[in-house]
């Protein structure tokens, strides 16, 4: 049933008709051999996609790029997505808005972003001391991540699908050693999400700040610190330049998942097809992304530090201790906000808890066994 009604929609000739109708049927015989769909014999859907991220910047934009080719490739062209770089039809900031309000059909950037709309969006981007990149994929898709996500967005007609991730970040570039964490009285540094609010708590001014801006703001003095990604992409923008020390480990985005947002009338329109298409396209993006910072950060950091001569700094683990703590306090009080975030909350804690049980025993003793020969 479900296949007649996607041929009707389609209209027959646009597939070959063997391979449609079947060895063995009539009108095989009538079809022309290996006959290729005529461009004309359907309508193409055509979607923007509008992203957060300059146009092509590395991992973040050559992703969504890639999104949008994988969709019209693996559709045949039946959906065809155009991409638009931050600014170029809305602003970074604007994305949210621009594809619930159905101005564009597809987005591409990370939920901390709009944790004006709702705080509790945060949490499937990245939570401070929270899950690394292999633990988001296994809480969303196997711990009931992305169907409380998927609650999240439904009040603002946006469906939402994990679509790329970073790996750990870098802490960020600094101009001021960090001994203590007094040291971060009074800094004013842009860094987004749940990690902005803890540096709050710690007594520093956060700054939220589309990529594209962030160069600028910190030669220019209007900020003091920043943190982006981790050295591919943190290269990339030339930080180097205008800051002297580059702290590790990215304890406020230990694996950030980044999203792809679709306007839900836009997506209900397309056949049930189309629709498995683009959550797979989206699948293999969140997997491939991953992998492009894996293999890039490596290269980057030798960059960075023999070309550049970066100085590379552990954060001091008592400073560590400290925001952990706050962290604690700051994703708590956001959980009790509404029933919802409570829920969100109580999974994410859940699965944070077993996990850490699993990775102990795991990913952390290989890495220090490792680490040890
Ligand atoms: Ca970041």
């Amino acid at each position: 049933m479900k296949r007649r009604h996607f041929l009707r929609r389609l209209g027959t000739g646009t597939l070959a008709a063997g391979a449609v109708l079947g060895a063995g049927c009539q009108q095989q015989k009538t079809a022309e051999p290996n006959a290729v769909a005529p461009a004309a014999s359907f309508k193409p859907v055509k979607w923007k996609m509008v992203t957060t991220w300059p146009k092509n910047f590395p991992g973040l934009g050559t992703g969504a790029n890639k999104l949008a080719e994988l969709i019209t490739q693996m559709t045949g062209g039946r959906v065809q997505v155009k991409v638009y770089g931050a600014g170029e039809l809305v602003p970074a900031f604007e994305v949210f808005d621009a594809v619930s309000s159905g101005t564009a059909e597809l987005g591409h950037g990370a939920s901390y972003y709009w944790k004006g709309k709702s705080e509790v969006a945060q949490f499937f981007s990245a939570v401070p001391f929270g899950l690394t990149a292999g633990e988001m994929n296994g809480w969303l898709y196997y711990g009931g991540g992305m169907e409380l996500w998927r609650e999240t967005y439904a009040p603002f007609g946006l469906v939402p699908m994990a679509a790329g991730n970073t790996g750990v970040q870098m802490a960020g570039w600094f101009n001021r050693e960090i001994n203590t964490l007094e040291d971060l009285q009074g800094l004013k540094m842009r860094i987004p999400g749940l990690g902005g609010e803890v540096l709050a708590r710690a007594g520093g001014i956060p700054v939220s700040l589309p990529g594209g801006e962030l160069f600028t703001a910190l030669q220019s003095g209007a900020i003091d610190a920043t943190e982006w990604v981790g050295p591919y992409n943190d290269l990339a923008f030339g930080l180097y330049k205008a800051a002297k020390y580059y702290y590790y480990p990215g304890w406020h985005e230990p694996g950030t998942t980044l999203e792809a947002i679709i306007n839900k009338q836009a997506f209900a329109a397309l056949p049930e097809e189309l629709q498995v298409i683009v959550r797979n396209a989206a699948r293999v993006i969140n997997q491939d992304m991953l992998a492009e910072y894996t293999a890039r950060n490596n290269h980057a950091l030798q960059t960075l530090v023999n070309e550049h001569h970066v100085q590379v700094k552990k954060l001091p683990d008592a400073v560590l201790g400290r925001l952990k703590d706050l962290s604690d306090q700051v994703v708590a009080e956001i959980a009790d906000k509404d029933a919802l975030s409570q829920r969100v909350y109580a999974s994410f804690r859940s699965f944070r808890e077993e996990v850490i049980q699993w990775h102990n025993i795991s990913e952390r003793a290989y890495l220090n066994a490792r680490a040890a020969g």
